[in-house]
């Protein structure tokens, strides 16, 4: 079974979830799968090895697949997360949300300058969160290897709000 076909078979949609209106893929019965969890992460580096020194993952769903695929690069693992929770000086980047605004952050010291980072979360939906979560790095002067996704809907154009960069999505819908 390849791994497109795992993830379709798993994940779940949720109609009016958060709010009435949208339609949610939940991605967590795909991740609670080993046999998907392990196929999933080895799908997202295995275009990228030998091309980056660290996994990030963006709070909190990209965390799970980022400690996953730092352990079995035998890289570290950076979290990129929701303002106000890392306890010493950060860098920022604000990014629009459907309805306002959001901030991530790292530490300022997370990755040395001039080592490459492969930055994973579940979804690719506008954009604006990875795109967020690369300039981040980029400030920091780390290079950003690529992007990892399971899911990318594509009707919501991320990719081009990520443009110039490397991006593997494991489904496109
Ligand atoms: P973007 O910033 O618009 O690309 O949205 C991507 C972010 O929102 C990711 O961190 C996802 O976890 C989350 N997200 C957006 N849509 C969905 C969805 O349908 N299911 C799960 N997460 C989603």
């Amino acid at each position: 079974e390849s791994v497109e076909t795992l993830v379709n078979r798993l994940s779940e949609t949720v109609r009016d979830y958060p709010q009435p209106g949208v339609v949610f893929r939940d991605l967590t019965p795909v991740f609670a799968d080993g046999e998907a969890l392990h196929a999933v992460v080895h799908a997202l580096i295995d275009p990228f090895q030998g091309q980056f020194d660290a996994v990030a993952g963006v709070e909190a769903r990209g965390f799970l697949l980022s400690a996953a695929a730092a352990y079995a690069s035998g890289t570290g693992v950076v979290t990129v997360r929701k303002k106000g929770k890392l306890p010493r000086k950060t860098i920022s980047e604000d990014y629009t949300l459907e309805y306002g605004t959001a901030t991530l952050e790292i530490h300022a010291d997370d990755l040395l300058p001039g080592s490459r980072v492969l930055i994973l979360d579940d979804v690719l939906a506008t954009g604006g969160t990875l795109g967020a979560a690369c300039r981040l790095f980029e400030r920091a002067g780390v290079q950003v290897a690529g992007f990892g996704v399971v899911l990318e809907l594509s009707a919501l154009r991320g990719r081009s709000a990520l443009a110039g960069h490397r991006i593997r999505s494991l489904v496109r819908e």
